[in-house]
């Protein structure tokens, strides 16, 4: 085999889905939801197999025509930048594909990426495997007083400067934050911008939970920022946009500079995704377009009805001590697991981190899946956050309510 699978083996997905299906535990693990997505779009992808043959064949290679014409006109009132629909995106399977094109066309042997902690955990194999070194800044909880909200986990940004080098070529951001929820503020977008125009970076923007924001919480794309459209590349998801995460439509938005390049990957490897789901997200954008910012956008209703089910599971971990940490936006909440004395004395997972072995022990005598959310930080820094836990939370009331009901009955 090749050594570019060296030391990459191992996912935290592959391992804890199938940990979750095996045990049949209710699933607060990988972040998807257990409802359909919205009628309009389900509608939009039964007409396009149902229709003419070419739903059934290749489309255009970096994005079929309806979905980028409509992507750009959506896009280009948000980033204050008018988006050319065939220079300026790129279609994807899945952000995954985004991301990993991104690394693989930008990022040459020996270049420097500073990955911001806690991470998607792709990140780091995608950076390796493009012959990439990884350079990691962790969020840090503020020192003073209770941390209860994700807003409270910050960058030092004399930490993030010391972290640059000649070799930087890019920073990766991911804002809505998974598994944080952290949504970055306009003044902290702006500081890691003036990092990135002042030492030449490029940022690769990671926004797939972009319509997902609390509490008045505010996404801003870095790509909106003043000098940032030229080196920013932003990436976002159909399967978190429409609630269809099995679809695996992706993109890349950014100046048509770099996303050729992301096309030359692309073209070469998979070419393109599946017509008929990138025809229903098409039609998904232009329907959006014409509801922004009213009561039936699907942009509006999903926050909402996520806002109701962040705040049940919130109640429920305190109520059984688990301090949550509030998220400001995405599917996902981390809670504390310190104060909750179990016996972790398996022999299977001897070894391992106490998260690990918690969420395993959650889901093999329990039945609740979780994720341990050392596996979103580099093995430096893991050991410093292995007492947290990641539940997902875009899950049916009643998903949610099997959980407390086991978290009840246990504490
Ligand atoms: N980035 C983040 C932060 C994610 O949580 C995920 C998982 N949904 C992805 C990228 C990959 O998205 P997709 O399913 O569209 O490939
Ligand atoms: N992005 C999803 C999560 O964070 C899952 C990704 C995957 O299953 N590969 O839970």
């Amino acid at each position: 085999h090749a050594s570019r699978t060296d030391g990459v083996d191992k996912n935290v997905w592959v391992e804890f889905t199938k940990l979750a299906a095996d045990y049949k535990a209710v699933n607060l693990g990988q972040g998807f939801p257990d409802f359909s997505p919205p009628k309009f779009v389900q509608d939009a992808f039964c007409n396009a197999v149902s229709g003419g043959f070419q739903m059934h064949q290749y489309t255009r290679a970096f994005g079929h025509p309806p979905l980028v014409k409509n992507m750009a006109k959506f896009f280009s009132r948000i980033v204050g930048h008018e988006i050319d629909p065939f220079e300026d995106i790129l279609v994807t399977v899945g952000a995954y594909q985004a991301l990993f094109s991104a690394f693989q066309a930008l990022i040459d042997e020996g270049d420097e990426v500073i990955i911001v902690e806690p991470f998607f955990d792709c990140y780091q194999p995608m950076v390796k495997m493009a012959g990439g070194k990884a350079v990691y800044v962790p969020l840090r909880p503020k020192a003073d007083g209770a941390i209860l909200s994700s807003g409270d986990w910050v960058l030092n940004p004399k930490e993030l400067e010391s972290k640059i080098t000649p070799s930087t070529k890019a920073i990766v951001i991911n804002t809505p934050n998974n598994p944080l929820g952290k949504v970055y503020k306009t003044e902290e977008l702006q500081m890691i911008a003036d990092l990135c125009i002042k030492h030449d970076m490029l940022c690769i923007s990671d926004e797939v939970y972009e319509w997902l924001t609390y509490d008045g919480a505010k996404h801003v794309k870095i790509a909106s920022l003043p000098g940032m459209w030229e080196r920013t590349i932003t990436v976002g998801s159909g399967g978190k946009t429409f609630s269809a995460t099995g679809w695996k439509v992706g993109w890349a938005i950014g100046a048509g500079h770099i996303i050729k390049h992301m096309k030359t990957i692309h073209q070469n490897t998979v070419y393109h995704c599946a017509t008929a789901a990138q025809e229903a997200v098409a039609q998904g954008f232009e329907r959006e377009y014409e509801v922004f910012g009213t009561p039936e956008s699907y942009f509006l209703q999903l926050p909402a009805m996520l806002y109701h089910k962040r705040n049940k599971l919130a109640a429920c971990l305190q109520s059984v001590g688990l301090q949550p940490i509030m998220p400001e936006g995405g599917y996902f909440m981390i809670a504390d697991i310190s104060s909750v004395k179990v016996d972790l004395n398996d022999k299977r997972t001897e070894g391992e981190s106490y998260d690990f072995r918690f969420v395993k022990w959650l889901t093999k005598e329990k039945g609740l899946a979780t994720i341990p959310v050392s596996a979103f930080y580099s093995p430096e820094h893991s050991k410093e956050f292995d007492k947290y836990i990641r539940f997902c939370f875009v899950k049916e009331d009643s998903t949610l309510d099997a959980a407390g009901d086991i978290l009840r009955k246990w504490s």
